[in-house]
């Protein structure tokens, strides 16, 4: 089984939509994860059922308990993170502020504060209209730790992937270069980062391809919308010479790929052709390639 993970320096280069493509071209051999939890949309290309639903918690939250509550004001005074304030008459936890020390709750003299475990997200297992399984999530507002749930969707898919014997774990991995996109890419055989030919694409995707090197993960880049700025494509290509990394695809910008969004499907179920869809059938070809 092989465990592919496509991921981008920034948001908005198509890495979803990319993913969705290939998702649709392994068919029911895959098992899909949606590793983007802060920003998770996977769900709008693949129309999941939401079979199975389960909440995520991560670490604590402090609550009061107003019976006990004797209004000393102490948890306010020592909170350092302004999570406690009198509203109508009452201290309460503002719970998007608090972050779990548990202070307040070993000075409070009449043992009125609780910790209890902080919800901050749902896990879901759905069918997809691919007839395939997608794993995804959702964070709350205002959440933290969005490495632990993505962690929790990677160890759901391969669960499944193992179980029903599929080849592939597709994985729409977080943007960026923080904890999350740590958690989205740790142990897959290969890394595919997806790029767009703009400054601030060039300059993330740069940030990104140091923290794979440093991860020795195996790794190949496609180039999005790669005739809208040629000198751009030049200097990555220069880039990614210079680190031995293959480049596996040049996708050239169509309205076509954005139409297909709009009617909820991806570019290479459009009845029209294009040079994007013959571009996205290669690389798959590529990925069925790549030895685990
Ligand atoms: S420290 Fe305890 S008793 Fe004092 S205000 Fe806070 S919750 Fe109430
Ligand atoms: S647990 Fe910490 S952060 Fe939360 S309210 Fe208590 S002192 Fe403040």
């Amino acid at each position: 089984m092989k465990e592919i993970v496509i991921i981008s320096g920034k948001g908005g280069t198509g890495k979803t939509s990319i993913t969705a493509a290939l998702a649709v071209l392994a068919g029911k051999n895959a098992v899909i994860a949606d590793c983007d939890v802060d920003a998770a949309d996977m769900h709008l290309l693949l129309s999941p059922d939401f079979a199975y639903k389960e909440d995520f918690y991560s670490g604590k939250i402090a609550l009061i308990n107003q019976a006990k509550c004797i209004e000393c004001g102490k948890c306010n005074s020592v909170c350092r993170f302004n999570a406690i304030s009198v509203i109508n008459n009452n201290y309460t936890i503002n719970e998007i502020n608090c972050e779990g020390c548990g202070y307040c709750a070993k000075i409070c003299p009449a043992n009125a504060i609780e910790m209890k475990d902080n919800l901050t997200g749902k896990l879901y297992i759905s069918n997809t209209r691919l007839d395939n399984t997608l794993v995804h999530a959702e964070l709350n507002v205002g959440a933290e730790n969005s490495g632990k749930l993505v962690t929790k969707v990677r160890k759901e898919a391969l669960r499944i992937a193992k179980e029903t014997k599929k080849d592939y774990i597709i994985i729409d991995g977080t943007p960026g270069i923080g904890c999350p996109v740590i958690a989205s890419i740790t142990g897959a055989n290969y890394i595919i980062v997806v790029t767009e030919p703009s400054v601030s694409g060039f300059h993330d995707m740069k940030r990104v391809f140091e923290l794979i090197e440093r991860f020795k993960l195996k790794s190949a880049c496609v180039i999005n919308k790669a005739d809208i700025n040629q000198d751009i494509v030049c200097e990555i290509k220069n880039f990614l010479v210079l680190h031995n990394v293959q480049l596996i695809a040049e996708l050239p910008y169509d309205e076509v790929f954005v139409k297909s969004i709009i009617e909820g499907k991806t570019v290479v179920e459009n009845d029209e052709k294009c040079k994007i869809k013959a571009s996205l059938e290669t690389f798959w070809e590529f990925i069925q390639n790549i030895n685990k």
